[in-house]
């Protein structure tokens, strides 16, 4: 017997979830690593410009890069200790980003000794956003995305409801599943402060049926209070994705190209908000998160509080590290980049640290066949394209036919297809090359030195002379 109504959306897949692992396991928090590696650029956007030199003692909360514009984010010291470097290291963004390097104190405690003066309750819409801003919260569900610019709505185009992700679709992940069953109250009050600062009238809390405990909790709490919705929605990869959800949830659709504020509505992670809940009322800045790390070549899978810089080799230490591993994910299978290098820091954006054996490498990237026209992809794909058509045309390089034709523009990457595959045609990875092929090409576009103009008087000479 189901326990709860549930909603859902067409197509998608159901991959084995390997969740049994860590979702019991409470959060635990990590020891301060020897040295933090922390990014200028965990965030979508322009990366942070360091406040800070060689040498420089800095304080567990403490800025240490200031936001670049708008759409970018303060970074802040996730321990006290100082400044050792401030020079390019290799991240799970890029082969190598530029990172302040920080020596932590042997007798660096956990406290946060930088705060802000901040009094929510007297707060405003602006000073809400200008809160978030400062303290460097970004999206923690993986996309990174500055919660401050998500969160500001503007005049002309108000959002009526706030849909708060709590879905979690990626396989072995838990860490939002445990925020919301460890941390419901800070969640609730990060779901307040956002619907304040959003002006949003409703918030609707989706939740895969796979976390009934979550579901359960968060329902009892919020019962005399009609504006918070807690709605169960079927199990199924990648139902967290915003526009999924949104038709899901409210069965509306995000037109082709838009962004959910385009109907009106604005998304937010459940631990983003639970980040929120937890840090504006203690005056205090980004520092950490929860991760989950899992997989095969793990000895204690479990769910970890990890200070924001922390190299993935030091998590594997701690958590216990089979050894013969033979790639790691940050993030989920689905969706998260492969890491090789054991410097890879842990970012805001760092969902999870899985760790895959040679085994299930092996079994995940195996030789590929050609297309057998089976369809099983054009039923998966969430966004109704179809990848088989879009696969062929990556393979002969015609990229643009792509984008006109075939919309690849709104593939969002989910992976779905390629999952399915049974040719094991890597479609995603395809289309990424494509997508950057394009881009590049844009900004050569953008880039190209306009024609010379000839000045009239000198060219007039010209003719003259001639
Ligand atoms: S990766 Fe793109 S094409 Fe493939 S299923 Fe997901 S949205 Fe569709
Ligand atoms: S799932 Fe693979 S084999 Fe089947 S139609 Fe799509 S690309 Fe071809």
């Amino acid at each position: 017997m189901r326990l709860f109504r549930r909603k859902t959306f067409s197509h998608g897949i159901h991959p084995p979830d390997h969740k049994a692992e860590t979702a019991h396991s409470p959060i635990r928090r990590l020891p301060f690593p020897p040295r933090l590696v922390v990014p200028l650029d965990q965030h979508i956007g322009k990366p942070a410009v360091p406040l800070v030199h060689k040498g420089q003692e800095v304080v567990r909360g403490e800025p240490i890069a200031r936001a670049d514009g708008f759409l970018s984010a303060p970074v802040h010291a996730p321990a006290t200790g100082r400044v050792r470097d401030i020079r390019p290291m290799p991240t799970a963004r890029d082969r190598l980003t530029p990172c302040i390097l920080i020596d932590v104190y042997e007798a660096a405690t956990q406290e946060v000794l930088w705060h802000y003066p901040w009094q929510p309750r007297k707060m405003d819409r602006q000073a809400l956003i200008q809160a978030v801003r400062e303290m460097g919260l970004v999206g923690l569900g993986g996309a990174a995305f500055p919660s401050h610019v998500k969160l500001s709505v503007p005049e002309d185009k108000p959002a009526h409801t706030l849909v708060v992700n709590g879905c979690e679709c990626e396989p072995y992940l838990s860490c939002d599943h445990r925020v919301m069953v460890e941390q419901p109250a800070e969640l609730l009050r990060g779901v307040r402060y956002a619907l304040r600062a959003t002006g949003a009238k409703r918030a609707i809390i989706g939740i895969e049926d796979n976390k009934p405990d979550a579901i359960r909790l968060l329902q009892k709490l919020t019962a005399e209070e009609p504006a918070i919705e807690v709605e169960a929605v079927a199990t199924k990869y990648p139902q967290g994705s915003e526009k999924m959800l949104i038709r899901s949830l409210m069965g509306l659709e995000v037109p082709a190209g838009g962004i959910p504020l385009d109907i009106g509505v604005v998304v937010n992670n459940v631990g983003t908000l639970a980040m929120l809940g937890a840090l504006l009322p203690q005056g205090e800045a980004l520092t950490e998160r929860v991760i989950t790390v899992t997989g095969p070549g793990v000895q204690r899978p479990g769910n970890y509080r990890v200070p924001l810089g922390t190299p993935i080799g030091f998590v594997l230490r701690e958590a216990g590290y089979r050894g013969e591993a033979g790639d790691f994910v940050l993030g989920g299978p689905m969706m998260g980049p492969s890491v090789s290098d054991l410097r890879t820091p842990i970012t805001k954006g760092s969902s999870g640290l899985l760790v895959l054996d040679e085994a299930a490498v092996r079994r995940e990237s195996p030789r590929t066949w050609p297309c057998i026209h089976c369809g099983r992809c054009v039923n998966a794909c969430p966004m109704r394209l179809n990848p088989a058509m879009l696969g062929r045309l990556a393979a002969a390089g015609e990229y643009q036919r792509m984008a006109a034709k075939y919309h690849l523009s709104d593939c969002f990457e989910c992976g779905s297809c390629s999952w399915i595959c049974p040719a094991r045609i890597p479609l995603v990875q395809q289309f990424r090359v494509a997508k950057q092929w394009l881009r590049d090409q844009e900004r050569r576009k953008r880039h190209a030195a306009p024609p010379r103009q000839q000045p009239l008087e000198a060219s007039g000479k010209e003719v003259r002379a001639a």
